[in-house]
């Protein structure tokens, strides 16, 4: 039997704020254990949440950039459970009425293009974390760290529009770029800024009605994401064929093992009781905010791709490359404005020097003075490259120390033509050879030019003296 997949994503990511979404405490990574915390975090009785405007901001942005329809009025709710971690026993999300609902994010996977429907984003608080003593199940004393309790979330839930492993990732890596080029999260996985669980069944193809699903947890990485989901098919599949049933069920991934465990069962799960948070009023957005939003997203990447594919004739390739991080791509515009030559030039240099474009160690003029200089012929490929390293390396501009190296080339025929002169004199015999047809000699005599100039000489002039010196 043939089966098809069904996947659903739902994408935590933390909204770079500098304070939390209830409270003024920091949100910064790494501070000491509760070194970042308050009695609204730490949900001692009598205090009162007060919403952080930047955090609504932040999360109509998103909305905006992936066609969501924003809310005029959304609700806070709470959601009841006891968790260790988390205080009040309640996390602040919206439940019913989200500020978000009906977008979409466009995904490339071999060459086709597929819209993944957003069905709603949301505003939620994290909860904090525990840390066992020693082994978990052996543990002396467990201690919470209420550092992230509050630390502001957006929840970005999609429809279950993904058919396979590579289609995930794709979205997820689509998403991350999107929200890390709105600047609205920095999308550090590693430090859990952008987090991830998915909604995974199978069904016979030709069935309409969806498989039992299992949700999978604790996937941090892309590549992590698509190797859990593959085992989870997988594993899906091969029960159905043993005449098992799969059981709906939270799973967690171990990246080590590479396998999905069973965390807990539906009969288990919580039943969490939401119902609107009283010391929160109704947030109500106006269209006026919305608008001021709007006119501050930038071009998202789907955009700058297809836009500088067009506007320079770099292939959809190149133009990828460059749009991998808005900073890069912004820099080779710079550099193209400067010496608008070969874009495609522009942009292997740009992506050849992207670790020191990123670190802001170069600037445009440097990238589009090596390309003009190269392309009109000033100085060779070999001597560009070690003028830029000069460059990161001096701090002085590049047709500075071009100058100072001495690393202009010679494409002057009338100097170029005494050099030649020379070398075919000392060479008779091999002047003798490719005047009787071994051609290949060509790159003797422009070898032994080349190292007579040092290096300087115009390696395409000097065979062109030669050709025409050798008949
Ligand atoms: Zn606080």
């Amino acid at each position: 039997m043939a089966f098809e997949t069904v996947i659903g994503l739902e994408v935590h990511a933390q909204l770079s704020t500098r304070s939390k979404i209830f409270c003024a405490c920091s949100t910064a990574f790494g501070a000491a254990p509760n070194g970042n915390t308050c009695p609204v975090c730490t949900g001692m009785p009598g205090v009162l949440p007060v919403l952080n405007r930047k955090v609504v901001e932040y999360t109509i942005r998103t909305a905006l950039a992936t066609s969501c329809t924003v809310q005029r009025r959304s609700v806070f709710a709470r959601k009841n459970y006891f968790y260790p971690d988390l205080p009040k026993a309640y996390q602040i999300s919206q439940y019913e009425l989200p500020i978000a609902l009906g977008g979409h994010v466009d995904i490339e996977v071999d060459g086709e293009t597929k819209r993944i429907g957003i069905t709603r984003i949301h505003m939620e608080e994290d909860a904090g974390k525990l840390v066992h003593e020693g082994e978990f199940a052996g543990a002396q004393a467990s201690l919470a760290d209420l550092n992230r309790c509050s630390v502001p979330l957006m929840e970005i839930v999609s429809e279950p529009d993904m058919r396979t492993p590579e289609e995930g990732g794709a979205y997820l890596r689509r998403l991350h770029d999107i929200l890390v080029y709105l600047g609205v999260c920095d999308g550090n996985m590693e430090e859990g800024s952008f987090r991830c669980d998915a909604n995974v069944s199978v069904r016979p193809v030709g069935q309409e009605a969806f498989g039992t699903k299992a949700e999978l947890k604790n996937m941090n990485s892309f590549r992590n994401v698509e190797k859990a989901l593959e085992y989870e098919i997988r594993r899906q599949v091969e029960l159905i064929e043993d005449g098992g049933k799969v059981v709906q069920e939270t799973r967690l991934w171990d990246a080590n093992a590479g396998v999905t465990v069973s965390m807990r069962r539906k009969e288990e799960a919580h039943d969490y009781r939401y119902f609107p948070d009283p010391d929160l009023l109704p947030l109500i957005v106006d269209d006026s905010w919305v608008e001021e939003l709007r006119a501050t997203i930038p071009e998202m990447p789907a955009e700058k791709i297809a836009r500088l594919g067009t506007q320079y004739g770099i292939s959809r390739y190149d133009a990828g490359l460059l749009a991998s991080t808005r900073a890069l791509a912004d820099f080779f515009e710079a550099s193209a404005a400067i010496y608008g030559g070969n874009p495609k030039t522009t942009a292997n240099e740009c992506v050849h020097w992207k670790d020191a474009v990123l670190a802001g160690t170069l600037s445009p003029e440097t990238i589009a003075h090596a390309v003009e200089d190269r392309e009109r012929g000033t100085i060779s490929a070999t001597a560009s490259k070690k003028l830029v390293e000069l460059v990161l390396s001096t701090g002085k501009p590049f047709r500075t120390l071009r100058d100072e190296q001495g690393l202009t080339q010679v494409s002057d025929t009338s100097a170029l033509d005494v050099l030649v002169e020379k070398i075919l004199a000392a060479s008779p015999k091999e002047v003798e050879g490719y005047r009787a047809g071994k051609v290949g000699l060509l790159s003797f005599f422009v070898g032994q030019v080349m190292k007579e100039s040092r290096g300087k000489a115009n390696p395409k002039v000097v065979q062109e003296v030669l050709k025409k010196k050798l008949g």
